[in-house]
């Protein structure tokens, strides 16, 4: 089984130097790689391989920039396997087309292979091209084969490496699950998540607060003079902000799956409409439609990891507005209309939980457990 370990590096001076350098050259042969691609099919018609791309890096890119000896190659390797797999992407999941990377993207980062080693006794961690080992605050410890491992540096300098570690054990065998022990899930605009079981997940309030805080700092920094000393400073504290509200969010999604996930033996959702949700430019949205996504991801690996079962169902417009009694179909129900009584039987619908008992229904009846 893989699992993904984070830490914070705090390298010295020199060391930041060699890291910073990486970085650069990870991303210039990414975009030296994909415009070799590009020009290949525009002009010959042709489909340049990783092959033929780490033939060309070796004999043609590197002699010619001599500076890029002084990186990992594994890591520049890697970036042609990332390339490829993104191409691989857009043409299997029709997801967008490569982007040439940008120095100007919030989170830069590269890739090791292997030949990296962490050391628990020091807090230290040993990389490729680094004399001296980088220090590092090491809060867990872990057991396994070494992986992957990507090294970060976010907007306000700080850097981190997430390290992907085998331990070699098989993932368990699924449990079985019934009515009982499934719980639906659907997200909404009141709540961050809303349960078959009448619970209400709201974002911890702390959250709030970091959110509410970084629409001031947003207008702040919008009403200074472009390039002007206080605009770079506010500029600063957005992104400070920004790096808060990740790892609030971060925290808070890891505990409520967790939870979730050991308190359910499978857990229904409706697929979500992400890239429809991608135009949506309100931030408070963007965060929940961010938080949402991540969140899915979350409960699909800890599903699998701990035997249980993640059931998904297509996204299902009329599921806040089937009584989830009697299956009536309230069409006059509006955006506004939290509460609901159904003519039919009665029933008092909350529209939102309403609407995770049918996810939670819809989903157990594509397993056929659940006879109607
Ligand atoms: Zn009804």
């Amino acid at each position: 089984m893989l699992k993904a370990y984070k830490y914070r590096l705090y390298p010295s001076e020199s060391q930041i130097e060699i890291l910073v350098k990486h970085i650069g050259a990870c991303r210039f042969t990414y975009n030296w790689a994909l415009e070799q691609k590009n020009k290949a099919y525009e002009v010959d018609k042709k489909y340049l391989s990783r092959f033929e791309l780490q033939h060309r890096l070796v004999h043609d890119l590197k002699p010619n920039n001599e500076w890029l000896k002084e990186v990992n190659s594994q890591s520049l390797l890697n970036t042609l396997i990332n390339l490829e797999s993104a191409f691989t992407r857009f043409f299997r999941e029709k997801k967008g087309f490569p982007n040439f990377k940008s120095r100007k993207n919030p989170v830069q980062s590269f890739q090791i292979p292997q030949h990296y080693s962490v050391d628990f006794e020091t807090d230290t961690i040993k990389l490729p091209k680094l004399k001296q080992p980088i220090k590092a605050k090491l809060h867990r410890k872990f057991e396994g084969k070494l992986k992957t491992a990507t090294v970060s540096i976010t907007p306000t300098g700080k850097y981190y490496i997430s390290i992907l570690v085998d331990d070699g054990k098989e993932l368990p065998e699924k449990e079985m699950f019934d009515e009982k022990s499934t719980l639906g899930i659907d997200v909404g605009l009141t709540h961050f998540a809303i349960l078959s079981n009448g619970e209400k997940i709201d974002n911890p309030k702390h959250l709030r607060n970091s959110m509410d805080r970084m629409k001031i700092l947003q207008k702040r920094t919008s009403k200074k003079q472009k390039g002007s000393k206080n605009r770079n400073k506010a500029r600063l504290a957005v992104s400070t902000l920004h790096e808060k509200i990740r790892n609030q969010r971060t925290d808070f999604l890891h505990k409520t799956s967790s939870k979730l996930i050991s308190e359910n033996q499978a857990i229904a959702v409706e697929t979500l409409n992400i890239s429809g949700m991608l135009k949506n430019h309100c931030l408070a949205q963007a965060i929940g439609d961010v938080s949402w996504s991540v969140f899915f991801r979350q409960l699909e690996y800890k599903a699998e990891r701990y035997g249980k079962t993640l059931l998904k169902i297509g996204q299902f417009e009329p599921s806040s507005k089937l009584c989830n009694v009697c299956g009536f179909h309230n069409g006059k129900m509006t955006l506004k209309d939290r509460y609901w009584s159904c003519p039919e039987c009665n029933t008092e619908h909350d529209r939102d939980i309403n609407a995770a008992i049918n996810i939670k229904k819809f989903a157990l009846q594509n397993q056929n457990l659940l006879n109607i």
